[in-house]
């Protein structure tokens, strides 16, 4: 039988980051995909250059960035200031809605301001027990039902009232009522990711900068992890049983208890699947913007975005994202026909030729935070950890992060096993 030290599943960004700052080369790292990358793939094509999903970076450590960039040689990075609008109507609203809705019509500004005003007022202790009460008790009817709740539907794919109040996290711009009337004279439309860098080729630019300090013969591609045996601390690959001392997986928490036999509480984890369209047309589209989101219900897509505004090319080319609940069935080449014709009546394209397109379906893509998601993550994790069973990453730790936050994670981790 193979005997390794660290066993790490997954080949993306946080299984990459944990064996770069690993010290002990005593490592193999399962992937069951063909090629590294996990999410974080990019894809080449008649030119274009294509994302799984819009993956767009910014970087709160500048250490990091430092690291992964020293370790792109030649390889150009824009900086771009981020240029995002709600398509209202038939209006764009500069993004954050909340923080723009005096560019509404004047009676739905009028609406806004009020409903926000009395919200404010009346808030209560015990009036956010869940992400739309938040919503509602934060910023009123009018915001809450012309934006915030449709367009997190969408996205979601579920009833918001079922997600915990901080579901989004960080990512979730919030707003005071005074800041919400300054930015009325002075726009201020800062965010967490005012602005943004993509390097020349793609996301994958990112994970070869990690994997460059990783040795690729202790990858092993397309070899699954079936079947963990806790007490015996001995793994089952589609190939081979490997003991190990410890193992460390990114792949999804349900999935990964799932096979240790542990017992736990399977509706506690719920998902949304995201399918995205990228799309290559013959000619330039809409300048000066880089993503637009539609809360209209009757348009398919929650989002799309413009890489050639990102790269400043000369042939429009899209991401177009749909969100679903987990457990649709989910007919691509009918979404598809759907896609192309909400682009022509949004206007997006007018008369352009689809000259080359990718479509990938993200399963799972937004974890739906709970209160009894993350209670059930907490209890499960201590039973793995004390068998040497280690969960991180995106989903791995069933949460909603960046590709920064799953290295700083994966960094501390490397520095924990590195110190005894
Ligand atoms: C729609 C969308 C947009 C996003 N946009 C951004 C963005 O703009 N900026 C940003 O920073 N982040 C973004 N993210 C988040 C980013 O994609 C993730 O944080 C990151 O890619 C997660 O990396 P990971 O290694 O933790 O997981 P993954 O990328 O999921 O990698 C896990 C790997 O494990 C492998 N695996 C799974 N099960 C097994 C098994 N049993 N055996 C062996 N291998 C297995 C998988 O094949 C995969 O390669 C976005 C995510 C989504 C869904």
């Amino acid at each position: 039988m193979d005997e390794v030290r660290h066993l790490i599943v997954g080949a993306g960004i946080s299984g990459l980051a944990l064996a770069a700052w690993l010290r002990d080369r005593d490592y193999l790292i399962l992937e069951a995909d063909a090629q590294i990358g996990g999410y974080c793939k990019t894809v080449e094509r008649d030119g274009f250059t294509w994302d799984y999903s819009g993956h767009f970076f910014h970087f709160k450590h500048p250490d990091i960035e430092a690291w992964l960039r020293a370790r792109m040689p030649g390889q150009a990075v824009r900086t771009i200031a981020k240029k995002t609008f709600i398509r209202y109507g038939e209006r764009m609203i500069d993004f954050p809605f909340q923080k723009n809705i005096h560019q509404l019509p004047q009676d739905e500004f009028i609406d806004c301001l009020y409903d926000l005003y009395f919200a404010a007022q009346e808030a209560r202790p015990g009036g956010e027990d869940n992400f739309k009460a938040m919503l509602y008790s934060r910023f009123g009817r009018a915001i809450a039902e012309k934006f915030l709740i449709p367009y997190n539907e969408k996205l979601y794919a579920c009833d918001l009232a079922t997600l915990d109040r901080d579901a989004m996290g960080r990512f979730f711009p919030h707003a005071e009522l005074s800041e919400i009337i300054r930015n009325m004279r002075v726009a201020d439309n800062a965010s967490y990711n005012a602005t943004f860098t993509y390097p020349r080729g793609g996301a994958i630019q990112y994970v070869n900068a990690l994997a460059s300090e990783v040795d690729p013969g202790r990858i092993a591609l397309e070899e699954p992890l079936i079947a963990i045996d806790l007490t015996r601390r001995i793994a089952r690959t589609s190939r081979r049983e490997i003991r190990f001392e410890r193992l460390i997986s990114s792949a999804p928490f349900p999935r990964l208890v799932s096979i240790t036999g542990v017992t736990y509480d399977m509706a506690a984890f719920d998902w949304n699947k995201v399918l995205v369209f990228n799309l290559g047309f013959d000619r330039k589209g809409a300048r000066d913007v880089h993503w637009v989101y539609y809360p209209d219900r009757t348009v398919s897509f929650y989002r799309i975005g413009y890489y050639d505004n990102i790269f400043d090319s000369d042939r429009l080319s899209l991401y177009v994202e749909l969100g679903y609940p987990r457990h649709a069935d989910v007919d691509v080449a009918a979404a598809r026909a759907r896609v192309l014709e909400d682009l022509r009546r949004v206007g997006v394209i007018d008369g352009h030729q689809l000259v080359a397109e990718h479509s990938v379906l993200m399963d799972p893509a937004y974890v739906h935070i709970t209160r009894r998601s993350l209670a059930e993550h907490k209890r499960l994790s201590r039973v793995l950890q004390a068998n040497g069973v280690y969960s991180i990453g995106r989903y791995g730790g069933w949460t909603y992060c960046s590709i920064e936050d799953n290295i700083v994670e994966a960094r501390a981790l490397a520095a924990d096993f590195n110190s005894v």
